[in-house]
């Protein structure tokens, strides 16, 4: 299937007419292209979205809340639809795109379609001075978005709805491995009655479409999801315009278990935090710490789940783990397993392709579970990004927390203990922007989202969201 690029409501090919080749990733075929669009069509997705700016960031918050409700409704009337894109297009079980990527999607809009209606501003009286000062938040104006491929939809719209709630108009770009569900949101949005023009969405390469939103002199803010390379250039490229940016990057996150936790739990929670779409999210627990006093046990215990884990077909219902996103991708994984070896890693599970029968030349590779000689190898310290874990015990409490913070990312961290004051002492020094203790993934989108040092600047999520989307201007009146 062909896809366009939705420019003011409408579905438009490339000016170029050039087209990018879209696999499917469980059976290696490409089936479809997708725009690899250039700077004109960023340019005419820029116009669109400058001339529905001053209408829709007038438009009342009942209004604009209505539409993203609705959005939302259709989203989830749609879900069948969108899953199996979502499944074809990235490699992940159906199952999973059912219950997390496209609820999500719809959750997005639902809250931030909520979230508009209470989002107040602050005044403050100035004592003795006969003045006062109030703060509006205002729509920056155009704003460009660009998403990777791990949960398409779902980061995709985690950024479009604030955007759109907070009355900005839009141009975005999914990742072009994984377009088609941000091409489906398009006829979506048309239905739910969302004025022409307010979200564009462009498709194309990261290194020239996503390059020519960033490059974009009059689009104002960039939020950004992807790896932390690209981050990097990002913020060099829009620096000198003075753009604001909020850029979500990658994670090697810490999950680190006492042996005073809730065994069971940890055990369940621990397979799904290193396995759940092939380990391609970027809170993914890819570094296990394990207290020494319970290490060989666990050890036993979880490659023995590890290896119940059914490699398959993402359109079968028992499959666990579906295709990996790319060629290049699992052979940068098969990479690292090899790279684990030779720095005197153990492979306890995995590290080998799977041959899915009828669909022999998909990407599909066994959930891998490596025991390292120490923290600082490589397999322990670079980003994977796909379904390998790394374990290793420690002694003590200060050694676990050194291990934890000796890398240069700081996403997310995971804490099984049922010890108070530990958890407290640990929560406020380790080294991330999310800590989960005693579960996993489990989110509440009023929380801040976002990284600190390697894995990016600035928070998304709840009211963080819609101040990024919005300039904050201080009015003083004296009276
Ligand atoms: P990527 O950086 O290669 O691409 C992300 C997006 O940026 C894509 O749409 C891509 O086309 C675009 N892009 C690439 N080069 C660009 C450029 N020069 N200018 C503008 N846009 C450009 O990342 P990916 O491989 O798609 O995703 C995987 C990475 O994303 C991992 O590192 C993962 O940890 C990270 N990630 C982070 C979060 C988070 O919330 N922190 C969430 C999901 C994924």
């Amino acid at each position: 299937m062909n896809i366009q690029n939705y420019i003011n409501g409408e579905f438009h090919n490339p000016a170029s007419n050039k087209w990018i080749d879209n696999y499917n990733p469980s059976n290696g075929e490409v089936y479809g292209q997708i725009p690899n669009s250039g700077k004109n069509d960023v340019e005419n997705a820029y116009i669109s979205a400058k001339s529905a700016f001053p209408s829709w960031s007038l438009t009342t918050l009942e209004e604009r809340s209505r539409i993203l409700i609705k959005i939302s409704e259709l989203l989830e009337a749609n879900i069948e639809r969108f899953a199996k894109a979502e499944s074809k297009d990235n490699g992940k079980p159906i199952s999973l795109a059912k219950v997390v990527d496209i609820p999500r999607a719809a959750s997005n809009f639902r809250f931030f379609g909520n979230a508009i209606t209470q989002f107040a501003s602050e005044s403050h009286e100035s004592v003795g001075q006969n003045a006062i000062n109030y703060t509006l938040r205002q729509p920056i104006g155009v704003v460009g978005c660009i998403s990777p491929w791990n949960l398409p939809l779902y980061l995709f719209t985690w950024k479009i709805a604030p955007a759109i709630a907070a009355g900005n108009c839009v141009v975005a770009k999914p990742s072009e491995v994984t377009p088609m569900t941000a091409y489906l949101l398009g006829e979506i949005c048309n239905e739910a009655g969302l004025p022409k023009g307010v979200l564009n969405v462009v498709h194309g390469l990261g290194t020239s479409t996503g390059q020519a939103i960033v490059e974009h002199q009059d689009i104002k803010a960039i939020s950004f999801t992807g790896g932390t390379v690209t981050g990097a250039h990002i913020a060099k490229v829009a620096a000198p315009m003075f753009k604001k940016l909020s850029l979500e990057l990658g994670g090697k996150n810490p999950n680190i278990i006492f042996a005073d936790c809730d065994y069971e739990d940890m055990l369940e929670s621990t397979v799904h935090s290193s396995f759940a779409n092939q380990g391609q999210i970027c809170l993914c627990g890819s570094r296990i710490f394990i207290e020494s006093s319970i290490y060989e046990k666990f050890k036993k215990d979880f490659v023995e789940k590890v290896k119940a884990l059914k490699v398959g077909h993402p359109s079968e219902k028992d499959t666990n783990i579906g295709a990996l996103i790319s060629k290049p991708h699992i052979e940068k994984v098969k990479n690292y397993i090899s790279i684990a070896k030779e720095e005197n890693g153990t492979v306890l599970f995995g590290g080998n392709e799977v041959t899915v029968k009828g669909y022999e030349n998909g990407y599909y590779l066994e959930p891998t579970v490596i025991e390292v000689p120490n923290d600082e190898c490589r397999v322990n310290q670079e980003e994977i990004f796909g379904p390998v874990v790394t374990i290793l015990p420690f002694n003590k409490e200060d050694d676990v927390l050194l291990m934890a913070n000796k890398v240069k990312f700081g996403l997310s961290a995971t804490l099984w203990t049922n010890n108070l004051k530990r958890t407290i002492r640990m929560s406020n020094q380790l080294q991330a922007g999310i800590i989960w203790v005693n579960t996993w993934m489990m989110r509440d989108l009023r929380t801040p989202f976002g990284g600190v040092k390697a894995s990016g600047v600035g928070r998304e999520g709840g009211f963080e969201a819609l101040r990024f989307f919005t300039e904050a201007k201080n009015v003083c009146i004296k009276y």
